[in-house]
């Protein structure tokens, strides 16, 4: 399971040699901005004394979703690189200008996520996805994106991944989350880009844009934990067995509906992240700003609700709430 490294058996990044056992901190020069600021991309690379498999963790690739990035802080503090094997390669802030800005975005509007796997000569986007693949992803197997909910939304930590494909789906059940929703490869995305090159690649799902939300970070550092634990990059730890998520058999979902705003409104929300609903279930309702002429916002199948809208100012035709579908089988309940 080791990987292959840059050069005569090193592992090097952005022409930094990372010694085994070392940590280091470094950082990928992007470019200047246009006041002449030299914009550089942080990435802290943890190279084991022992070989073993490398796995890259990347963050904020959309500006504004910053959880992923104290994710990595975390479990950067708990990882002894003199205990490794295998080496992982992390870059907690990969959109540099979008999380400046609080920004999903780069400063020409193009969504980085989208520009993979990009090009030395193309846009900005494009030049930091290339830096983003020929640095983070070329020398790793396995990878770890971690974003958050965009747009006034907040959603239930979940793996989206393509669970079709029998080692991502273990990959997915060794990280532990309660839900795992199978997500086609989008094109452009950085998942889409590594898993062309033959990486395993999950992507991280939870809590809202500009937050820390401690259980959603809690969900991710655990759950980071228990797939190295698995990749036996690290020694087994029992005190992972519990699980960080507070659930025993995670979700499995093939398809996500959204459920939209019937009227234009105020929504008054009751559909809570994590809920089990059954088709026709009442999320909330849409009425104007005294209550009058509620409308109920329903359920469209049956499922668990996996992301909803915060903010209750809604035009009607939003999207309020994520429902990962979940058919019930013959004889069985849905409620547990
Ligand atoms: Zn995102």
């Amino acid at each position: 399971m080791s990987d292959l490294l840059n050069g005569a058996g090193g592992l090097v990044v952005g022409q930094v040699p990372v010694s085994a056992g070392e940590r280091r901190d470094l950082e990928l020069p992007v470019a200047r901005l246009p006041s002449g600021t030299r914009m550089t991309m942080p990435v802290t690379a943890l190279r084991g004394i022992e070989d073993g498999p490398g796995l890259w963790l990347t963050a904020a690739i959309h500006g504004d979703e910053i959880g992923g990035t104290e994710v990595i802080r975390r479990v950067l503090a708990r990882l002894d690189p003199r205990a490794l094997r295998g080496h992982i390669l992390a870059a907690p802030i990969v959109n540099v200008h979008g999380f400046a800005e609080g920004s999903r975005y780069l400063p020409d509007r193009r969504d980085l996520n989208r520009s993979f796997p990009g090009s030395a000569r193309g846009s900005l986007a494009a030049r930091l996805a290339h830096l983003v693949i020929e640095n983070i992803v070329a020398p790793c197997s396995y990878g770890i994106d971690l974003h958050t909910g965009s747009d006034d939304r907040s959603n239930l930590p979940q793996i989206r991944a393509d669970l079709d494909d029998p080692e991502t789906l273990e990959l997915a059940t060794a990280f532990g989350a309660a839900a795992m929703i199978h997500a086609r490869l989008r094109d452009g995305s950085l998942r889409e880009a590594a898993c062309r090159r033959g990486s395993t690649v999950l992507l991280y799902e939870g809590g809202e844009a500009l937050r820390f939300d401690e259980a959603t970070i809690d969900v991710a550092v655990e759950g980071i934990m228990r797939t190295l634990s698995y990749l036996d990059m690290i020694d087994h730890i029992a005190a992972l067995d519990s699980g960080g998520n507070g659930t025993d058999t995670p979700l499995i979902a093939r398809t996500t509906s959204w459920v939209r705003a019937p009227v234009s409104g105020l929504l008054r929300s009751r559909g809570e992240l994590g809920e089990r609903v059954v088709k026709g279930a009442v999320l909330g309702t849409v009425g104007d700003a005294l209550g009058a002429d509620e409308r109920p916002v329903r359920s469209r199948s049956n499922g668990m609700v996996i992301g909803r809208a915060e903010n209750p100012v809604v035009h009607r035709g939003d999207a309020l709430f994520n429902i990962a579908v979940v058919e019930p089988q013959a004889g069985a309940s849905l409620e547990t």
